[in-house]
Parts: structure tokens; C-alpha cells; sequence
């Protein structure tokens, strides 16, 4: 038998309500914001994501699903989206009317990591970004609405963590004193971190290997060299948090694995998912549009992990199973006839209704029947048949109706949307 890839798997039927009940959510408190949906192919050129994402990152190092098209052009596989949002605002020039865009969109992404439980080499992830605003009200706004999403999913085990990446202005400083604390540290850094200290410091901040983590406590932190605006900018979004209740952490270790974020950065962690923990991560990446080739416009934005956050609002919602309202048992070849056209009358008119065509004894339909966790009944034998009527079961209280078949689809119509 052919298995799926390692690392992917299939949202089953069982499954995909709760993700529909995730997505209406979203989609809902997003527009109540003012953002529209951006749908983009999950194909780009591979250039698009080395310049963004940065050479010295595990995604671009090692992760990519990149190949050459039959032409030899080097495509991938998106590993995130920011990146083609970002992409699209400068191709349709979205700048050039109307500079501030909200986006978000829903969709898969791909990493290939080392696949294990909360981690998969196929993801999903729901992406909201705001481009063309630089206040900090906006960063603001873009947690707090982030916050509410988990609180109308009722998702309570979570906690929001913040820092401030300083900018261009101020970063230079901060490097050079995590450069020189490095050169310290050589000994003790994982052979990727060695490498990359000289060329990009920060990454060693973002290592998981223990060793690494250990040799940096100590470490200089971003937040003691912001430059003035960096630091007036984090204060009124931790502020403005703070008035409008929004509980958060600040940070100080938080730094996000990829190159292009600045100034605010934050995380949603979960205790829930052990070593998998975040459940959603974003921040400000003012320098991104004009690096990508447009003008210079700020921008800010989180991606959540669907897949995660579909594991912890299962945790905490039991979700109404999806029944028939009706299930036919139709017996003889007539009787199925005649109740097929029935059925189809009744699923268009908006009443959830199963049948089943294979004609077996009642006995087993009603087992079927019950299996499904149907509502009701429709017994369709060729004896009341004949006799122009049907029987109609309520399941829960077992009380049995005998329906005209004049006008079959109203009587039965009529029934069920009274109760
Ligand atoms: P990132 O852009 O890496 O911060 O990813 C944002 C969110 O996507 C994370 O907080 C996770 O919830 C989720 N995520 C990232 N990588 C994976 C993965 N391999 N499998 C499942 N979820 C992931």
C-alpha cells in the first residue's frame, strides 16, 4: 500500500469541522477588523525566499523544499507567508492607492524538519498582516486581536510573550557587544552557531542545542540598546496592552528565526503541547517591502500554527458532531425508487438526510441508523407503500408518526423544523 511522506499528514472527516469552526472564527474577527483575504500560490521562486527568510536561517539552510522546474528555474515550496504577501503588495503595486493593506490568509506551509509530535513537514498556518502603518497602536491592535482569537475559541492555557528587535539605527551596537560575547564563547557553540556568529550573531540567540543555550546565559539583550524611537515604540505597545487588559510577558530572550523582523516581536506558548509549545509567533518588519524591491513601507504581521491550534481548542470544546437529521430505511426495490427523489428534495431544502441504497433487511438500517447518530427515522416499506404512507421515528423519545406520501417532502419538512 502507498503511505503519505513522513512528516505530512491527512485532516480526516472527523477532524475538519473543528478546523471549519477555527477558520469561520478567524475569518470572522479578522473582517470585524478590516482584513481581506489574500489567497497565493504556494509555489515561488526560491530567490524570493533566500532574500527574505536570510541565507543564515535553518529554514533556507536546510529546510526548503526547493527543486528545479523542468526548465531549471529553482522553485519552492512556500515554507512561510509573509514572504508572497509581501511579494504580491509590491507586484500589484497595492502601495501605490492605498499604501495601508490588511491581509490575511489561510493556507499550507512546508519545512522539511525533523518530523515528530506538533511538527510536521507539511503545515497549516492562518497569517494576518498589516502593511503601509508604522504606529504602534497597530502593533497593539494586531495582538490583541490575536489574543481574542484564542479567547473565542476558548482557549485558555496560553500566555503571550513580547520583546522589542530594536531597528537598523539601533542593531549595530547590540551586534557588535553579542559579537564580542560570542568570540567568548566560542568553544562552547554547536559547529552552526560558530559559523554563523561572524556573519549573523542573532541566529546563535535562536539555537535550540543546550550547550548553546547554556554558553549564552549572560548574553547582551536587545532591549538594553534600543535607540529612543525603538524604545518610545515598545512602551506604547506595552502600554496600550496593558489599558485595554491584554495579559503579556516581556521577553527579553524572545528572538524570531528569520531575518527580517524589527522592533516588536511576539509569541503565543501554550502549556499544552509539551515540547511544541508555540502556538503563534509575528512581529514588525519594517526594512521587508523595500529589501523585496518596493518603496519603504512598514509592516507587521503573526502566523498561527492551524495544526497546533486545532490540538489545543479540541482540548477545550467538545463540538457538535455533525448528524443526519433524517436517515431513509427504504426496503424493495420500489420503495428505494421513490424514496431517492424524496431524499434528494429534502438535502436541497436543507434537511441533512442519509440513505441507504443496499436494499438490506430493516433490522440492519436501523443499526446504521443508529451508528450515524441520526435524529430521526423515515421507514419506507413496500407494504405502507402501497397503503400511500411512511413511518417517521424520533430516535430519542423512540415516538412513531405515520406521513402521507401526498406532499411527502412539506409533512416531513414541517415535522423536523418544529422541533
Ligand atoms: P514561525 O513562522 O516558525 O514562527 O511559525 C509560526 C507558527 O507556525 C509556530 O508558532 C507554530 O505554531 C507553527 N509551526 C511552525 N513550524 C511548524 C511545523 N513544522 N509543524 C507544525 N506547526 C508549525
Amino acid at each position: 500500500m502507498i503511505q503519505l511522506i513522513r512528516g505530512f499528514k491527512d485532516i480526516l472527516p472527523e477532524e475538519s469541522a473543528l478546523w471549519q469552526h477555527i477558520e469561520g472564527i478567524s475569518r470572522s474577527l479578522f473582517q470585524d477588523f478590516g482584513f481581506k483575504e489574500i489567497r497565493l500560490p504556494i509555489l515561488e521562486r526560491t530567490e524570493l525566499f533566500k532574500r527574505s527568510i536570510g541565507e543564515d536561517t535553518d529554514i533556507v539552510e536546510k529546510e526548503m523544499y526547493t527543486f528545479p522546474d523542468r526548465k531549471g528555474d529553482l522553485i519552492t515550496l512556500r515554507p512561510e507567508a509573509t514572504a508572497s504577501i509581501v511579494r504580491s503588495y509590491i507586484q500589484h503595486k497595492m502601495y501605490a492607492a492605498n499604501p495601508v493593506r490588511k491581509l490575511y490568509t489561510i493556507g499550507p506551509m512546508f519545512r522539511r524538519e525533523r518530523p515528530q509530535k506538533g511538527r510536521y513537514r507539511q503545515f497549516y498556518q492562518i497569517n494576518a498582516e498589516v502593511l503601509g502603518v508604522d504606529s504602534p497602536f497597530i502593533d497593539a491592535q494586531l495582538i490583541l486581536m490575536l489574543v481574542k482569537l484564542f479567547d473565542r475559541l476558548s482557549v485558555t492555557d496560553v500566555s503571550t510573550h513580547i520583546n522589542s528587535l530594536g531597528c537598523p539605527a539601533c542593531r549595530p551596537e547590540f551586534k557588535a557587544a553579542l559579537s564580542e560575547f560570542l568570540s567568548s564563547k566560542r568553544d562552547q557553540l554547536c559547529e552552526n552557531c560558530r559559523n554563523r556568529s561572524g556573519r549573523n550573531p542573532m541566529r546563535v540567540l535562536d539555537c535550540k542545542v543546550p550547550s548553546c543555550r547554556e554558553a549564552m546565559t549572560g548574553a547582551p539583550v536587545v532591549l538594553d540598546y534600543l535607540c529612543t524611537d525603538c524604545r518610545r515604540h515598545f512602551e506604547i505597545v506595552t502600554h496600550t496592552l496593558d489599558r485595554q487588559k491584554i495579559p503579556f510577558k516581556v521577553d527579553k530572550h524572545l528572538v524570531r528565526g528569520l531575518d527580517y523582523y524589527t522592533r516588536t516581536a511576539f509569541e503565543i506558548l501554550t502549556g499544552s503541547l509539551g515540547a511544541q509549545n508555540a502556538v503563534a509567533g509575528g512581529g514588525r518588519y519594517d526594512g521587508l517591502v523595500k529589501a523585496l524591491g518596493g518603496p519603504a513601507q512598514p509592516a507587521i504581521g503573526f502566523a498561527i500554527g492551524f495544526d497546533r491550534l486545532a490540538e489545543i481548542t479540541a482540548l477545550n470544546n467538545t463540538l457538535i458532531e455533525e448528524k443526519p437529521e433524517l436517515f431513509v430505511a427504504a426496503m424493495g426495490e420500489e420503495s428505494i425508487a421513490a424514496a431517492y427523489e424524496w431524499v434528494t428534495d429534502l438535502c436541497l431544502s436543507g434537511i441533512r438526510t442519509e440513505i441507504d441504497f443496499s436494499g438490506r433487511s430493516l433490522k440492519s438500517l436501523m443499526k446504521r441508523a443508529n451508528r450515524l447518530n441520526a435524529a430521526h427515522v423515515m421507514i419506507v416499506g413496500e407494504n405502507e407503500l402501497k397503503q400511500g404512507s411512511v413511518i417517521l421515528r424520533d430516535m430519542t423519545t423512540k415516538e412513531q408518526k405515520t406521513i402521507s406520501v401526498n406532499g411527502l417532502v412539506e409533512n416531513v419538512k414541517a415535522l423536523l423544523k418544529d422541533r
